[in-house]
């Protein structure tokens, strides 16, 4: 299985988006396609994705040109039959990998738009511009672009034992990297670095660069990280973690393929942190960067 919302074929045309007559032109196309978001889910019927470019809910946010120059085109709508959440797509294949792409690209944006209606700055009503890539104050003039949450996520590595944690509210069995935030002024490998110690105790030392993942929930872009520890001893944080633990190569290994003996398994397989643990066990990453 494929990691989720990785690829985007779309080509989005920033140079061109500012441009209303553009944009109205490409909207305007007989060909032109538009997706419908509610939440977590899209619209379906018959198992497809739901593109026919007819009424449409404000905000309409572009996407981008696909490799035939037709234009993508996502609105949000009210929660209807045939919706799908986004994770019960990608776990069950259920759509072509570049459209669980372009449906967290949407996503991200349109939820964007529904939690940014006023300025931070003097609270007037914003107005949506360059196709859904700003809202503009038209009170003090400020300009708010779509916000992307970094997210660390690193699998540990120590004496050929691999660091995996859970959370209470997780399904029983699985285990996944620790994860959180970057803060302000931080560097990817600091975050690394300030997350493995406050969730587990453990120090964390080289930190390498794998692969990242788009993650509309909201919207977070999770960077992939593995990383060698320069501690072992654990001291777990109970408000973060119900559990940490080294596991063995061999343990890690049938957590990749769901037959260790205890049903432990690591992370579901469109996540990051699945392809992580296959990444430090020494295998070379599947994903496709290019
Ligand atoms: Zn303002």
């Amino acid at each position: 299985m494929p990691l989720a919302y990785v690829l985007n074929p779309l080509d989005r045309r920033a140079n061109d988006r500012p441009d209303a007559q553009w944009i109205a032109t490409q909207r305007g196309r007989a060909d032109a396609k538009l997706i419908r978001i509610a939440g977590d889910c899209a619209l379906l019927n018959d198992g497809r994705l739901v593109t026919e470019n007819d009424r449409a809910e404000e905000p309409v946010v572009f996407l981008g040109l696909d490799a035939q120059d037709v234009p993508w085109f996502a609105c949000r709508s009210e929660a209807a039959d045939g919706m799908r959440d986004l994770r019960s797509l990608a776990m069950e294949e259920a759509l072509p990998p570049a459209e669980l792409g372009m449906l967290a690209q949407a996503r991200s944006l349109l939820q964007w738009h529904e939690r940014r209606t006023y300025c931070s700055n003097c609270a007037a009503r914003l107005e949506m511009a360059d196709a859904g890539y700003r809202r503009h104050c038209p009170g003090c003039g400020m300009d708010h672009f779509p916000r992307t949450d970094p997210v660390v996520i690193m699998v540990v590595r120590h004496q050929g034992n691999i660091l995996l944690g859970r959370q209470s509210s997780w399904k029983p069995g699985m285990y996944s990297a620790l994860a959180g935030f970057v803060e302000p002024g931080e560097t990817i490998e600091d975050a690394a670095r300030r997350e493995v110690f406050e969730e587990s105790g453990v120090r964390l030392g080289a930190v390498s660069y794998v692969t990242s993942q788009p993650w509309p929930f909201l919207s977070n872009l999770m960077i992939g990280l593995v990383g060698d520890a320069t501690s072992a001893d654990i001291t777990l944080d109970a408000k973060e973690l119900e559990d940490a633990r080294w596991f063995t190569r061999d343990e890690a290994r049938m957590m990749v393929d769901r037959t260790h003996p205890d049903g432990f398994y690591a992370a579901n397989p469109y996540a990051i942190a699945h392809e992580l643990v296959k990444v430090a066990l020494g295998g070379e990453s599947a994903v496709h960067t290019s």
